[in-house]
């Protein structure tokens, strides 16, 4: 039968065949234009300073990081090499990235909670050579070079650090710890000049990888997503025509999402940029700090995960500032309830006085699809509430029922199947991965979401489940097989799964673990394994990032259940899952 392939409502965008960086930065000689706006608009603002760039001292500043990259004899990075970013949001972030990108360096960026182990495997695994880190950071990179066999001496030659001072843009610098004293910072790397012009990926080169973020996919552990030029200039084009114009007379938004995630980096580093409005950028989210921030700054619109809408629902920081300007929310990277939005709606809208209701619309996507493929129209904000959106332009999708078997039967309209997507801003693989690449990309192009879905009559998708072994914690990645893997090495540990348990109060879901004892006579009363579970807990705290930690509690159980081929039955899990937790 022949599949049943949904397109746009949008018509297509023009695909263009360049450099992200050109995509960005093109100017028009003599003029001040950059990027097709006015250069001295400002581009990025540092929220506890106040510090500004605009769009020509970013071009600038990345083209003189870029050269730096190049020239500095400690460094010596080449076109190709791979750069790790290690930081929490700053204002510096831009400047690397996009002098990264000018120098035509991939960039692969690695959650700034991540320790020694993790952030070894990524170092590794992207094949990168140097690493841009806060200061803060500086100290983990240097044991994580070390751990990977370096010298002190080599591991510092790897290390620029991203000085939190901001001293390289005239603003007040902060004093430099003495641990990183001896190590390369950006400041020295804006010494070198300027490159006349970025490293061109032209034509059939817009095919080259430009950003590696990691994501396990549907299964197993992170993998390098290969994120090309043509997948992010496209997606950047393939977005605008969703997204309603931005006003830069009043239009700001608010950088709070991490910036190493894709949703955070293209969202709130790329887009606004080439809509020429600026974003005030806080290095983490807090609540009372957030709600300042959009007062003083008079933010009008917000990309968040849900459970900032929590915070926006129930915090009492909204009542102690005026964010009256904030008319916009996207939410994404996770499910949003409609409740949830209707209770944010119902507490923001009463204080905009005179200007038009709040809007709270979502977007959906994936690591893997660079990242949006489907967003909510502002004018069916309302009518849609709870709907991932409809599909972006130069995107196809199906809703194939049966995508492990041979038929790939597509649902029938309305009736729910697993969301395939194709279009230019699929990625291009898994790095050096090319068996997981096959079981995600088909060889006539659908990218396999793992995600289940329902279209209804008007194009609008609602996602219902997920057919991956994925959690997120709050817009977070926790893949269940890296879990594992960290609790068999427990001494005490004969076997586990790990699954995910929905937190309706938090809006997020939380890793719970299920571990089989090695010696089940030790554990036998229930203040045994209840002790047992709390140690449990507490152990993988010493060895992952936050976001990984067990908060959705750790049970003891006589055997994991699996299927004849050793598969863990999670569903079974999740069940039981709901019935243990029900009523708490
Ligand atoms: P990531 O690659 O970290 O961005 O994670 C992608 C996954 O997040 C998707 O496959 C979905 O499972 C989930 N996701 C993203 N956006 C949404 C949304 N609006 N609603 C439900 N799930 C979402």
């Amino acid at each position: 039968m022949a599949p049943k392939i949904y397109t746009s409502q949008f018509p297509s965008v023009p695909v263009h065949d360049r450099s992200l960086f050109t995509h960005l930065f093109h100017s028009t000689p003599g003029t001040n234009n950059v990027g097709g706006y006015d250069g001295s608009l400002p581009a990025f603002v540092d929220a506890p300073t106040g510090t500004t760039i605009t769009r020509v001292q970013l071009k600038q500043l990345a083209l003189q990081l870029g050269a730096g990259l190049r020239a500095h004899p400690a460094l010596n990075a080449k076109r190709g090499d791979t750069v790790l970013i290690y930081s929490a949001n700053s204002l510096t972030w831009p400047v690397v990235l996009f002098g990264s990108v000018a120098a035509g360096l991939r960039c692969t960026l690695a959650n700034s909670a991540y320790n020694e182990r993790e952030l070894a495997f990524q170092y590794t695994d992207s094949g990168a050579r140097l690493v841009f880190t806060s200061e803060d950071g500086a100290a983990v990179v240097r044991a994580t070079l070390k751990s990977l066999g370096l010298s002190e001496r080599e591991a510092d030659k790897r290390i620029i650090v991203m000085t939190n001072g901001l001293d390289w843009v005239g603003g007040p610098a902060a004093p430099i710890k003495l641990e990183v004293s001896k190590l390369v910072k950006v400041a020295d790397l804006l010494k070198f000049g300027a490159l006349k012009e970025e490293e061109k990926f032209d034509r059939q080169l817009a095919n080259e990888t430009t950003y590696l973020c990691y994501s396990s996919g549907t299964t197993g552990k992170p993998k390098g997503v290969e994120t090309t030029h043509r997948n992010i200039t496209s997606v950047l084009d393939m977005v605008k025509p969703a997204f309603p114009p931005l006003d830069l007379a009043v239009d700001r938004l608010i950088g709070v999402l991490p910036f190493y995630h894709i949703y955070g980096a293209i969202k709130l580093l790329h887009f606004p940029f080439t809509c020429g409005a600026p974003v005030v950028i806080m290095a983490r989210f807090d609540p009372v700090q957030f709600c300042a921030n959009l007062d003083r700054y008079k933010i009008t619109v917000a990309l968040v995960v849900p459970p900032i809408l929590v915070v926006l629902a129930r915090h009492p920081a909204v009542e102690q500032y005026d964010i009256s300007s904030l008319g916009r929310i996207c939410s994404g990277a996770a499910p949003l309830g409609a409740a949830l939005s209707k209770q944010v709606i119902d507490r923001l809208t009463p204080k905009r006085k005179g200007q038009p209701p709040m809007i709270i619309i979502q977007g959906y996507g994936l690591t893997e699809t660079s990242p949006t493929t489907h967003l909510v129209l502002d004018k069916d904000a309302q009518r849609k509430v709870g709907s991932a959106g409809i599909l972006l332009p130069n995107l196809e999708a199906r809703l194939v029922v049966d995508g492990d078997g041979d038929g790939n039967i597509d649902a029938a309209e309305g009736e729910r199947g697993e969301i395939w997507v194709r279009g230019p801003s699929i990625m291009k693989g898994y790095l050096n991965n090319p068996t997981a690449t096959k079981d995600s990309i088909t060889p006539d192009g659908w990218f396999k979401t793992g995600d289940i879905a329902y279209r209804d009559s008007d194009g609008y998708y609602f996602i219902v489940d997920r057919r991956k072994e994925l959690i997120k914690y709050k817009g977070f990645q926790v893949p269940p097989a890296e879990l594992e893997s960290v609790l068999l090495t427990h001494p005490d540990i004969a076997d586990t799964a790990v699954i995910g348990v929905n937190s309706a109060r938090e809006a997020t879901e939380l890793p719970r673990a299920y571990v089989v004892h090695a010696r089940p006579d030790t554990v036998k009363t229930d203040a045994q394994k209840a002790a047992f579970a709390q140690s449990v807990k507490k152990w993988i705290e010493g060895k992952v990032a936050r976001h990984k930690f067990l908060r959705g509690g750790v049970v003891l159980i006589d055997v994991i259940p699996k299927s004849a081929a050793g598969k863990i039955l999670r569903r079974e899990l999740r069940e039981r899952a709901k019935e243990e937790l029900a009523g708490r």
